[in-house]
């Protein structure tokens, strides 16, 4: 069934991206944030919220956060932004998304450091797995490379295709699969004052599968909209369900038609996988085409007369 093993490249004039690793990614951020005044608690995971206001929104509620391995801990806060992944519990305590339930895709990746310097540090190299709904990947650093596969369907063949592709048979484990939530753009996303950003709220790219990109944006835009509502004492969601309709809903079929298109293009022509890849990092492709990647949104006219939405 696993064909195809050749990877394919392509070679773009304009850079497309940066390759990191993604710890250190992580790191970076959270120590930005706390140098701008965010406070940081390891290890107390969100466990409840026990006051949730939704269509009975009132200026005055709060929510009330239990935290902590024993739900020992109480946060109490005003709004609420759901950043915790598509495992993560916000969503499903604010009933906004039930256990289990939606189509997603599926992804595992394993970093390889090597003593020696990567010869193709930059480089993305991509191997179609149409029949899988997906593909495998490897992405070149200093001195590591990230190998992985994702897609939609089988991961015990998603499995053996990374096997076969990367000489690697991950020590006779079975590696865990993590989520690749994309049909957010479908679902509610927003309840009073409690927003949900990136993979909670489900806005993984659906053929590409990167969640990054509209992890900040949805970000950038749960922060307006609570900006907004202090403003104007009214309740975020508002605000965040007119920003989620025009830069997510909108166009979501359009992007689920694209992503199945250039599916079906990968399958009859292999190589022109980078390509497709490439010219949806750039938004030029016909589904994403004009998309603002400067990530600015205080221009939007939402801002000029809130009151009237
Ligand atoms: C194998 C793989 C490779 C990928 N490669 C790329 C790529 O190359 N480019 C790209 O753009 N995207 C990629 N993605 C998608 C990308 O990783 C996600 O879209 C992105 O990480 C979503 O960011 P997020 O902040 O919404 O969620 P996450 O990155 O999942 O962060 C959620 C955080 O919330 C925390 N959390 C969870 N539950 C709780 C709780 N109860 N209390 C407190 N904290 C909690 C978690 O520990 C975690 O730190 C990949 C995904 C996979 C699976």
């Amino acid at each position: 069934m696993i064909k195809r093993r050749k990877p394919y490249t392509y070679n773009s004039k304009t850079r497309l991206g940066l390759v990191v690793e993604r710890e250190k990614f992580d790191q970076l951020i959270a120590e930005y944030a706390c140098s701008k005044g965010a406070c940081l608690k390891e290890e107390e995971p969100l466990q409840d919220i026990s006051k949730i206001f939704g269509s009975d929104y009132k200026p005055d509620s709060y929510y009330l956060l239990k935290t902590g391995k024993n739900a020992d801990n109480t946060i109490k806060t005003r709004y609420l932004i759901g950043a915790d992944g598509a495992m993560g519990k916000t969503a499903l305590l604010a009933g906004l998304r039930k256990p289990g339930k939606g189509l997603k895709g599926w992804g595992m990746s394993r970093v390889i450091k090597t003593k020696s310097k990567v010869a193709e540090t930059g480089t993305s190299k991509f191997y179609p797995l149409p029949s899988l709904g997906g593909m495998s990947w490897s992405f070149s650093g200093p001195d590591w490379t990230n190998q992985g596969v994702g897609g939609l369907f089988s991961r015990p063949l998603m499995l053996k295709a990374y096997r076969k592709i990367f000489h690697n048979n991950l020590n006779n484990s079975n590696p865990p699969f993590w989520p690749l939530p994309f049909l957010g753009p479908l679902q509610k996303s927003a309840s009073g004052n409690l927003l949900l950003i990136g993979d909670a709220a489900g806005l993984v790219e659906p053929f590409s599968g990167e969640g990054l990109y509209n992890s900040f944006k949805s970000a950038i835009l749960a922060v307006q909209a609570v900006k907004l509502a202090k403003k104007e004492n009214t309740a975020a969601e508002k605000t965040y369900n007119y920003f989620f309709k025009k830069h997510f809903r909108k166009n979501f079929g359009a992007c689920l038609c694209g992503a199945l298109l250039l599916y079906a293009r990968s399958l009859i022509y292999p190589s022109s996988l980078p390509h497709s890849i490439a010219i949806l990092m750039e938004n030029k492709q016909w589904f994403n085409h004009g998309i603002d990647s400067s990530t600015v949104y205080r221009d939007d006219p939402v801002f000029d007369n809130i009151a009237d939405r």
